[in-house]
């Protein structure tokens, strides 16, 4: 029986675990939280800082294949495992997104069309960056930004001062588009090349931070192939295998590259339920050398996510779906956390089969606004 090792026990490392052990696997996890969503799940555990050499050494012995699922796990940890153990993905994809300015240079260089951009350290440059890139633009810190934490949108020079505070360490400063819609698409390519992809779902964020992945994302066909295309392309050029996600911004037929993640995405939960296939499933299929799987959508799909606020709401409606039975469509995830925070992503819902126009009709009103 084969051993898959995580780095970070948060949700998307539980979910993993469950899939792993459908596929016959067992999981050990490692991270700082002593009460880590996947430790419930996993055949066992290390709790440890991601920057514990030790503990993460102790990790790669106990496992035959190890990933991660926490983005900010440092190279000079990481790369001397890569020489000795086996982690398929490599460090390259996390160093290549872990700085927004090298992934934007990164996407712009294997073929993927990004705002326009400039890197900021001062007011001087910052000045000059918008007098490049013109209103309205966003400032965002380089490292570390996280569902809108570490941005200020500047629309005037009268935003300029207020966003000074952000430049206590290095920027970026983006073109602001005006996107029709946000979008994302997950892949996984095999160590042979292979790349399966999971039907674009498109994102509706609320302060920053994903509300609702509708599938199929309602944006003209012949733009989603241009996209999709354009995702696997950039993929293998870059030589990345394993897992990948890629947000971006739809314009008219134009799409513009966000950020990626190599790791599972949060708008690709709803393939547990809305696809014939899951991107743990697949992403677990890839490290353990099985063959990938072709993703179908089995119908349209809506995940909700459930933040801290809206908790006692997908709690309702999970005994609600339980009291109905296995038909209704709803299938209620809650992750475990032991501390419930307004703003924490303590679970999803996925809503399937299920439009957009009929979640707005039949749940929306059901969550905080
Ligand atoms: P990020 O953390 O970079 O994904 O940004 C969080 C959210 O801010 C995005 O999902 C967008 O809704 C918005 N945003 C970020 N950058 C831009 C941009 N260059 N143009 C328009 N909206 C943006």
């Amino acid at each position: 029986m084969k051993t898959i090792g995580i780095i970070g026990g948060g949700q998307l490392g539980m979910m993993l675990a469950g899939e792993a052990h459908r596929l016959g696997a067992r999981t050990v996890a490692l991270d700082p939280a002593p009460d880590a969503p996947a430790f419930a799940l996993c055949d066992e555990h290390i709790v440890a800082a991601y920057d514990d050499r030790e503990a993460l050494e102790e990790l790669c012995r106990r496992s035959d294949v190890v990933s991660y699922e926490f983005e900010n796990v440092p190279g000079e940890v990481l790369v001397p495992l890569t020489e000795k153990y086996n982690i398929p993905q490599g460090f390259r994809p996390l160093y290549d997104s872990q700085d927004r300015l090298r992934e934007k240079t990164n996407a712009r260089e294997h073929g993927l069309q990004t705002p326009a951009f400039a890197a900021v350290d001062d007011e001087g440059s910052l000045r000059a960056a918008v007098r490049e890139i013109g209103y309205p633009c966003v400032l965002k810190t380089r490292t570390l930004g996280y569902d809108g934490h570490g941005q200020a949108v500047l629309r005037s020079e009268a935003d300029l001062e207020g966003a000074l505070p952000l430049l206590a360490v290095p920027c970026i400063l983006e073109q602001f588009i005006r996107f029709d819609c946000e979008v994302s698409i997950v892949m996984v390519r095999g160590r042979d090349g292979r790349t399966i992809r999971f039907p674009v779902g498109r994102n509706i964020h609320r302060d920053g931070i994903l509300d609702l992945c509708i599938v199929p994302a309602a944006v003209p066909a012949e733009t989603l192939g241009r996209l999709e295309e354009a995702s696997e392309r950039f993929m293998a050029a870059c030589g990345y295998t394993g897992i990948l996600a890629i947000e971006y911004f739809v314009r008219g037929g134009e799409f513009f590259f966000n950020e990626m993640a190599p790791r599972p995405h949060n708008s690709g939960h709803y393939t547990i339920e809305g696809c014939t296939t899951n991107q743990f499933r697949e992403w677990a299929r890839y490290l353990l050398g099985e063959e990938l799987e072709t993703p179908r959508l089995k119908a349209p799909t809506v995940m909700k996510n459930i933040l801290g606020q809206d908790l006692a709401a997908a709690g309702e409606i999970a005994r609600e779906a339980g009291k109905a039975g296995e038909e209704t469509g709803v299938f209620v995830h809650l992750y475990g956390k032991s501390v419930s925070k307004p703003r924490r992503k303590m679970g999803h819902i996925t809503f399937t089969p299920l439009t957009g126009g009929e979640y707005d009709a039949r749940w929306r009103a059901r969550f905080v606004k």
